[in-house]
């Protein structure tokens, strides 16, 4: 038996798809050529479409100008969008905007909304979300070097950021910054709006990933911040709530990123199937699809996609129906989990293709070269499975098992 996918999401998906098949898989290989901001007006318009169809920011509140989907249905349609790299930018329902989204939703004050949420749900503006520091292990972020100072009716700002994804563009930033060295260590940190024509916001450089550093919404810079002064009332929810209001963004935001990973997987997996069964390596006409170790591939692929598809809406269920907090370790299995299969059905998909998985001819090796980050982004491997394995493991303490 498959997840039943409600019937509303049926229709919205079902548009959602004929219009990623006509629309954007045809711009990807300009896409994959010219610089991004060369895109925007072409992106722009494809928005246009999307706000006429009635289909923008699925995700995000109806008050807001959102269709107000929950995490279940948000899940398949962001399966739908992950088709192509195109999708999720062009529905209005992109990291790091979404997470942002969702904070200022909860945490924002009037001010707050009326400012930065309501032009972000929009797709006026856009934001970025500044925690990830060069010195210091993201994997332990409680060990965190910026600061925020109160200075007057002011914050003051330093530290050196990095991994700040878009924010080449953005109208503003949430910053993760200490605003209490002596608090107990999840109690340090706020987090602060910080609009990046504040003055001592440096953008320093787009990193260089992978080869590209990409530009404008595709990319990630480092963020020096040099005595920012901004007013106290940027504090986005309460003071040294920076990481339980991070954690609250992670959750839901892993649901997203891993139902976007499958349909990726679903993408390249369509692709290799194809190549498959077109590409003929003998004489006599037999292709690679006649191969045994290719359809080995192919069968198991198959079934870890289907598998890290079925364990990520169980975990968005849970969420759904039980609160974040009680998903937790579900959350933790999917965001290895279905990381792994991406770079595993990615992989082979290339490596079918031969030569050309190596070429921008297809959409393969974008993904490649994009989505190895899947394994360290939102928590590395390691950290997720250290901690699923010692609440496993903690209920085996003292216990003898025969
Ligand atoms: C494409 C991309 C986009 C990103 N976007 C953002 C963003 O928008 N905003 C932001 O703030 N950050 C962002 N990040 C940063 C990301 O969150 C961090 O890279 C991540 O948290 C890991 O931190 P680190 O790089 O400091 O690695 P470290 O903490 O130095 O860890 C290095 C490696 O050590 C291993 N490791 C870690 N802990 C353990 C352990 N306990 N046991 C065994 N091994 C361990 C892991 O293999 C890990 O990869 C992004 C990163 C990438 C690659």
């Amino acid at each position: 038996m498959d997840f039943e996918v409600p019937e509303k999401v049926k229709v919205i998906t079902g548009m959602m798809d004929e219009f990623v098949e006509k629309e954007l898989i045809p711009l990807e290989p300009e896409f994959l050529r010219r610089p991004f901001r060369e895109m925007l007006p072409v992106i722009e318009e494809k928005r246009n479409l999307v706000r006429r169809m009635e289909l923008w920011a699925p995700n995000h509140p109806v008050e807001y100008g959102g269709m107000g989907l929950g995490l279940v249905e948000h899940g398949f349609v962001s399966e739908s969008l992950g088709r192509t790299p195109l999708g999720h930018f062009v529905f209005g329902c992109h990291a790091p905007d979404a997470g942002n989204i969702e904070i200022l939703y909860l945490h924002g004050t009037p001010e707050q909304k009326e400012r930065y949420l309501r032009p972000l749900v929009a797709g006026k503006i856009r934001s970025c979300f500044s925690m990830t520091e060069v010195e210091m292990p993201g994997s332990n972020p409680v060990m965190m070097d910026t600061s925020a100072v109160k200075d007057g009716d002011d914050y003051v700002i330093d530290g050196q950021k990095w991994y700040s994804s878009a924010a080449d563009g953005a109208a503003f930033a949430i910053v993760m910054a200490v605003t209490d060295p002596d608090a107990p260590p999840y109690m340090q940190a706020s987090m602060i709006i910080v609009p990046t024509d504040t003055p001592g916001f440096n953008l320093v450089r787009n990193i260089p990933v992978m080869g590209h550093a990409g530009e404008d919404y595709a990319s990630h810079a480092e963020i020096l911040y040099q005595s920012c002064r901004v007013p106290r009332q940027n504090l986005l929810g309460r003071e040294g709530y920076g990481f339980v209001i991070a954690q609250e963004r992670l959750g839901p935001g892993r649901i997203h990123h891993c139902m976007r990973w499958i349909g990726i997987c679903k993408r390249v997996f369509d692709l290799m199937c194809s190549r498959a069964s077109r590409r003929i390596m003998s004489p006599d006409g037999r292709t690679l699809a006649t191969k045994q170790i290719i359809q080995s591939w192919i069968a198991e692929c198959a079934a870890e996609i289907q598998a890290a598809r079925l364990m990520t809406l169980n975990a968005a269920w849970k969420i759904d129906t039980l609160g974040t907090k009680a998903a937790r370790y579900d959350i933790s299995f999917i965001k290895f989990y279905v990381a792994g299969v991406l770079q595993k059905v990615v992989d082979r998909a290339l490596q079918v293709h031969g030569g050309m998985g190596m070429t921008d001819d297809t959409i393969i090796a974008y993904y490649y070269r994009h989505e190895r980050a899947a394994r360290i982004y939102d928590g590395t491997d390691e950290v997720h499975k250290m901690s699923v394995a010692r609440k496993i493991l903690k209920d085996y303490e003292g216990r003898t098992v025969r």
